[in-house]
């Protein structure tokens, strides 16, 4: 039986979970990890698809479950050189240790994942937080956290989420997924979003430093910029330095600056 607090909604349309494996573009021996296998529908077809499969999953009560459910034998080796079940929680991954020993690190690494929606944006920014070197990301989310990724300037959906990813990823919507593809049916429709690592990155400088200025910029989403940056830049004078060099109106909002002005902001803003 599905545990909701772990937001287990399982795929059950194959047209769906053949999507995604299609999206992330899946090749003969592919690193990649899963992020909550369940019960294995998907890893299943990833398997197929050539990949080696490193998944992590909170729920106990699954790899014997995932054991039968599995091929005992991929292209003649046995599942165990294939696929590796970690059960730990994802958000205390140290991915590097982790997978040590089970993956060539030197080598790309595709995350593949039905993702639990309780903690979409956490997995995400953890994720674009670590330093694994990524070919990919095939994520799929709720429709409305997909348009956040998505958003340019000026939109509502526009935010510290947008930012933090698009510093590193490009991001493309590969399909759409009814809520009626899943077991139990998810109140809302999904999205499977892929990721791919920006050849040239904007320079942030500190990571840390930078998304937490972006953070404090949204922290009144409805008030104007000027208002925003009162904590960061408490003094009036070099406040409105700081507006002037980036060459915008006091009263906008956070949402309609750029990445670049964030950088900005970012570059002048002290943390005490
Ligand atoms: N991949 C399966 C599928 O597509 O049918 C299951 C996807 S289900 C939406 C999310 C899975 O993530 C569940 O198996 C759940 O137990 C697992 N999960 C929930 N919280 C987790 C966490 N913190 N770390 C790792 N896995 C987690």
């Amino acid at each position: 039986k599905a545990k909701k607090n772990l937001g287990q909604n399982f795929l059950v349309d194959q047209a769906a979970i053949l999507g995604i494996v299609q999206a992330a573009d899946i090749q003969p021996n592919d690193q990649v990890i899963e992020i909550g296998p369940g019960i294995g529908s998907l890893t299943e077809q990833l398997l197929l698809a050539g990949a080696k499969v490193f998944a992590y999953e909170v729920d106990d009560s699954l790899p014997e479950i995932l054991q039968n459910e599995l091929p005992p034998k991929i292209d003649n080796q046995p599942l165990s050189q294939r696929f590796k079940l970690l059960l730990k929680d994802v958000l205390k991954a140290n991915f590097k240790e982790d997978l040590a020993g089970f993956f060539d690190l030197k080598k790309p690494i595709k995350v593949v994942a039905n993702l639990p929606y309780y903690i979409t944006t956490p997995i995400i920014f953890a994720l674009a937080e670590s330093d694994l070197h990524f070919a990919s990301l095939t994520l799929m989310m709720q429709k409305e956290v997909a348009e956040r990724l998505e958003a340019s300037p000026g939109n509502k959906e526009y935010g510290p989420l947008t930012i933090s990813v698009q510093t590193e990823m490009k991001v493309n919507l590969a399909l759409q997924v009814s809520h009626n593809s899943f077991m139990p049916r998810p109140k809302v429709d999904s999205s499977v979003v892929v990721l791919t690592p920006l050849k040239d990155k904007p320079v942030i400088g500190n990571r840390q430093h930078f998304v937490w200025v972006v953070k404090m910029c949204f922290a009144q989403r409805r008030k104007t910029l000027n208002n925003n940056l009162k904590a960061l830049v408490p003094d009036n004078t070099t406040r409105e330095a700081l507006i002037k060099e980036l060459g915008v109106d006091p009263r906008i909002r956070p949402e309609d600056l750029t990445i670049k002005q964030f950088i900005k902001i970012a570059r002048n803003v002290h943390r005490k």
